[in-house]
């Protein structure tokens, strides 16, 4: 399917419970799809979701080279339990040929830092599906509010994905509850206080009360761009 999703039919997707989104997507779109996971709290919910219904679904993660260890074991470690069809993908140049040619980018220029290790591979990666779901939730940034859990973007290329957020809606709290309710290994930095977890030198853990991705490049920003760099094909609601 590559015509824009009607309001009609965004609407409805929006009265669905996480595992009906899911179903509604697989059924509305039989392209390929793919997840796109950092191994957060979030992104293991619609895992194990995704897993029971499309077993070898490709996981793209952004192997940016500047993730948390404790994030690369809890990657590997999940890998293997769930036997994930891991998709690790990297930037064209390595982290110190990076750094050898413009310095620490994360420091100076962290927009620049992020369209060439998240934006440019993800984008590219995204040319080879139809179907991206994600575990973006409305209530984890005041960017994120406007989400629907369906919607269509175009890439740059021209190409269009459905893209689903089938947790949209959730709260933390109901994170939290289908995690111990089903016993999902989580990533320990959770435990530390960490809210919003990503590239490490870029995350901090934020101030009791704040927003969640306060702790995300020092407060200058509150996105790296894989999630607002396409052009959402969605029509407005005619009323
Ligand atoms: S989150 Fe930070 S280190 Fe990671 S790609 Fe963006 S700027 Fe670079």
């Amino acid at each position: 399917m590559s015509q824009p999703l009607s309001p009609a039919l965004t609407e409805e997707f929006e009265t669905l419970s996480a595992e009906a989104a899911i179903d509604r997507a697989l059924a509305e779109n039989t392209g390929l799809p793919c997840f796109t996971c950092s191994f957060q709290a979030e992104d293991m919910i619609v895992l194990d979701l995704l897993r029971r219904r499309v077993p070898n679904i490709p996981v793209l993660f952004l192997e940016t080279g500047y993730h948390f260890a404790a994030t690369y074991a809890y990657r590997d470690r999940m890998t293997q339990a769930w036997n994930l069809n891991l998709k690790n993908l990297a930037a064209k140049k390595s982290v110190a040929e990076q750094e050898a040619e413009f310095g620490i980018l994360n420091r100076t220029d962290p927009g620049k830092c992020c369209n060439l290790r998240k934006v440019e591979p993800l984008f590219e990666a995204l040319q080879q599906y139809d179907l991206w779901f994600t575990g973006l939730r409305r209530e984890q940034s005041p960017t994120r509010k406007n989400l629907k859990i369906a919607e269509h973007h175009e890439l740059a290329s021209g190409k269009v994905l459905l893209k689903v957020s089938p947790l949209a809606a959730w709260t933390w709290g109901l994170v939290w509850k289908y995690t111990a309710d089903n016993k999902i290994d989580y990533l320990p930095l959770y435990d530390m206080g960490y809210r919003s977890i990503g590239c490490e030198p870029c995350t901090a853990i934020p101030q009791e009360g704040a927003d969640p991705r306060s702790g995300r490049w020092g407060g200058a920003k509150l996105e790296c761009g894989i999630h607002t760099a396409s052009k959402q094909a969605t029509p407005e609601r005619s009323s």
